[in-house]
């Protein structure tokens, strides 16, 4: 079978070689569904390196039970995974998706998430109107 010694090609550009780093973070592919999604999102990352984002993201995640800062972590997790599951799906199905696609994709989990009866009360309207969810009156504003 395949030499695991040698480097592979990443799937999604078919120019670099795959490492984790290259894959979810260097890609052109993958930098181009980021960008589709956090335009969407209106989601202002702080300009940091990629292993910094991470940290980031996750001291946010665990600190902080505020909808609003778990979206970015959310959305990191949610991408990380859709742009996994295209890497295989180009090996194992030789089945490609444009990052059109696959940002849509990541946008409508997100949505999915989002509106979960669970988390939904948490959403404040201007993530509502972001994410173009309806949001659940409380009955409490005047
Ligand atoms: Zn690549």
């Amino acid at each position: 079978m395949h030499n695991s010694v040698e480097e592979r090609t990443c799937k999604l550009c078919s120019s670099e070689a795959e490492t984790h780093d290259h894959l979810f973070f260097q890609c052109r592919y993958s930098a181009q569904v980021w960008q589709t999604i956090t335009g969407r999102a209106c989601n202002h990352w702080p300009s940091l390196p990629w292993i910094s984002l991470l940290e980031w993201t996750s001291t946010r995640f665990h600190r902080s039970k505020n909808m609003e800062d778990m979206i970015g972590p959310l959305l990191l997790a949610s991408s990380v995974y859709h742009l996994w599951q295209e890497r295989n799906s180009r090996i194992f199905q030789n089945n490609v998706k444009s990052v059109h696609t696959l940002s849509e994709e990541v946008h409508q989990q997100m949505r999915d998430l989002l509106s979960n009866a669970d988390t939904r009360h948490g959403i404040t309207e201007a993530i509502g109107n972001i994410w173009n969810i309806s949001t659940i009156a409380t009955g409490r504003r005047s």
